[in-house]
């Protein structure tokens, strides 16, 4: 059996319980600790310094531009800055790691308590932010691509020290569906916020899962497997799945879940066993004696909350109320900015909202989806600017051309990025709207056809439809159906 059908049986007996921390690596210049670069794909330690790679002696400083992008990914999400955080030290051992620990916040972190709204399935969910803390990046192994690879693996220490958020939310997801579209949700704040450009290929957003199933109707949790080594929305989705079915066989056979990270293995599509869960005790965390305490002001605050730009739920909110979109749809439509940007021009363009909207969520997106996952980039990748579809959409409304030829036509202007006026004259695909034309080519259908036109008289109304047919046949598709099916109703009533 699939894992989506395996899911499927599942979800009838239990139900998911999914919680997510994200890390976002934030878009500074520089490191947060240091004044080295910020820089994702650079040779392997060219931006190094002894603060980064953990030189004895060597003191952190903490970077302005990092606490002002954690603050705006704060308030973006609904969360309560807290006036004064604490740096600690997270301990561990491991090759990526130069100081033994990791400079991060524990009990004191800087914000807490947010919520992030997002459409999924037809509705609206929202999702609770447990809190945000601020960290320090790790380095990173290098196992493969170079001529001792296979022996020996090599770090790279340019990502040690970047600046991350931890965006740890409580369990309030139910379905891996609902956990991609919280994640695309939240991805697309942090990009309007201009806190993150959220590659997650390039690791700028990496996501762990911490995932249970409880018996239906169940208040209690479950014990939970985090996962991680997720590093892409689908296979966020893909590996709980997985883990639903995987939690469910095992309380089916009997047996219970225990607690520990697995790790997801995109090519087998399945998780494995990495290690039990850790405590907290076991990094004997405490505060970081070379950082003072993080104060933030309330004029600060608002300082950074005035910054802002208009965010996604904003923006759905204004779409719904000036355009009189659905809110699905505006919640579609504002996923992106430059979606959200590209539907606004076109309404303004057009003067059409309505149809804007409908062909934007339709075949621009569409299109769109055929070479991406989202609409980000959009204006650097679609061929049809939003000046061209609105222009097209005015000659549809202005009756130069019918719905379904400018379906063509979009496929055309797709294709050659031409303006849809040149397409329309060269293709001669100006719709009919020569009364005088359309009525000839009504009285030669009817002419054509007795025995039809008797049945219909007959009271056989239905077959209209064949008759409209017959004569978009004749015009090659171009009359305008409006006045094909007046014209043709009179003539038919005889
Ligand atoms: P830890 O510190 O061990 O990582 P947290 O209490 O911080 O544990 O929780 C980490 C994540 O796990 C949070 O996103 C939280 O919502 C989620 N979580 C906690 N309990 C459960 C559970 N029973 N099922 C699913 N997710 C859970
Ligand atoms: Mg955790
Ligand atoms: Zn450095």
């Amino acid at each position: 059996m699939s894992t989506a059908a395996r899911t499927e049986r599942a979800g009838s007996r239990y139900e998911a319980v999914i919680g997510l921390e994200v890390h976002c690596q934030l878009r500074t210049a520089t490191k947060i600790f240091c004044g080295c670069r910020n820089r994702f794909g650079d040779p392997p330690n060219t931006h190094v310094c002894p603060v980064c790679l953990g030189l004895p002696g060597a003191l952190p400083v903490l970077n302005r531009e990092a606490v002002a992008l954690a603050l705006r990914a704060a308030l973006a999400t609904n969360c309560t800055v807290q006036p004064v955080s604490v740096f600690a030290r997270k301990n561990y051992f491991y090759p990526d790691l130069p100081k033994g620990y990791q400079i991060s916040q524990y009990d004191r972190p800087l914000a807490t308590e947010g919520h992030v709204e997002f459409a999924s399935g037809s509705g609206l969910r929202r999702v609770r932010l447990h809190r945000i803390h601020m960290e320090e990046d790790a380095g990173k192994l290098l196992h493969e691509g170079f001529p001792w690879s296979g022996e020996k693996s090599g770090v790279d220490f340019n990502r040690s020290g970047v600046p991350l958020i931890e965006i740890v939310s409580y369990p309030d997801l139910r379905s891996a569906e609902e956990a991609h579209d919280y994640l695309s949700a939240l991805k697309s704040i942090l990009l309007y916020a201009g806190v993150s450009d959220g590659n997650m290929e390039e690791g700028s957003l990496r996501c762990d899962a911490n995932v249970s199933i409880r018996p239906r109707g169940r208040e209690a949790l479950g014990t939970r497997a985090e996962i991680k080594n997720l590093n892409s929305f689908r296979n966020v989705a893909r590996a709980i799945d997985h883990e639903i079915a995987r939690q469910a066989a095992l309380l089916d056979a009997g047996g219970t879940v225990v607690q520990e990270t697995r790790l997801w293995n995109a090519d087998r599509g399945e998780t494995a066993s990495m290690r039990s869960k850790e405590e907290a005790h076991d990094y004997r965390y405490f505060p970081e004696p070379d950082l003072p305490p993080l104060a933030v002001s309330a004029a600060r605050i608002a300082e950074v909350r005035a910054a802002l730009p208009e965010l996604p739920a904003a923006r759905r909110l204004r779409f719904v109320s000036a355009y009189g979109l659905p809110e699905y749809d505006a919640g579609v439509l504002t996923l992106s900015r430059d979606v959200a940007e590209y539907f606004e021009t076109v309404a303004r363009e057009s003067g059409n909202p309505k149809a804007a909207s409908n062909w934007v969520m339709t075949e621009v997106l569409r299109k769109l989806k055929e070479s991406t996952e989202d609409g980000e980039g959009l204006r650097a990748r679609c061929p049809v600017g939003p000046q061209s579809l609105a222009e097209m959409i005015r000659l549809i409304d202005s009756g130069t051309i019918s719905g379904k030829i400018a379906k063509d036509v979009f496929d055309r202007m797709w294709v050659s990025g031409e303006s849809p006026r040149a397409i329309v004259e060269r293709e001669e695909l100006r719709q009919l709207s020569d009364e005088g034309a359309i009525q000839a080519a009504v009285d030669e259908v009817i002419a054509a056809h007795p025995e039809q036109v008797a049945t219909y008289r007959k009271g056989k109304t239905s077959a209209l439809g064949w008759f409209v047919g017959q004569v978009m046949r004749k015009t090659s598709g171009k009359a305008n159906p409006q006045l094909v099916n007046d014209l043709l109703k009179k003539a038919l009533a005889g």
